[in-house]
């Protein structure tokens, strides 16, 4: 029997591609067994999209989500107003070749990030206002019948995925 595969924020399996320069590890025995497995696809849409390390932080303007970015009536911008909607999207295009390319039906990714998020993002404001929403990328994945988690809900990725 084939292992499903997930596909996986890579800050999220310790790679420190975030905007700062960090990580965002998650340690968790499950994960690992996963990764000895084959069965994780590592993915950072916004460094696969030529973003660099560090990066000025990014939010969706506006108080919109990823649905409206795709749509095209959404941006993405820096605090400084620089329009980076392009680079985001290339980016989530990126991540979804990578899951249609190893048959990823769910995906792991970082809450929080204008492209990972799954249910929370920031409001646009740069002033750490937290709503409800998704990243671009989360959005376009979920778009195509991927069914995205967050950290926070590993637990439940862990019985759909074996269950
Ligand atoms: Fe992590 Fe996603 Fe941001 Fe890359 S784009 S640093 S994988 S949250």
């Amino acid at each position: 029997m084939t292992l499903a595969k997930v596909l996986v924020s890579a800050c999220l399996l310790g790679r420190p591609v975030r905007y700062n320069g960090s990580a965002k590890t998650l340690e968790d025995a499950l994960l690992e067994r996963w990764i000895s497995e084959g069965r994780v696809v590592s993915v950072c849409p916004e460094v696969m999209a030529g973003l660099p390390i560090p990066r000025s932080p990014a939010e969706i303007a506006n108080g919109a989500s990823g649905a409206a970015v795709l749509e095209q009536g959404g941006r993405i911008v820096e605090a400084d107003g620089k329009d980076v909607t392009a680079a985001y999207l290339a980016g989530a295009r990126i991540a979804l070749e990578h899951a249609v390319r190893h048959d990823c039906r769910y995906a792991l990714l970082t809450d929080g990030s204008p492209s990972c998020g799954g249910n929370f993002i920031y409001d646009g404001s740069f002033e750490g206002r937290r709503i409800d929403g998704e990243g671009v990328t989360a959005a376009l994945l979920r778009q195509h019948g991927i069914a995205v988690f967050s950290q926070s809900e590993f637990s439940s990725l862990a019985a759909a995925l074996d269950g």
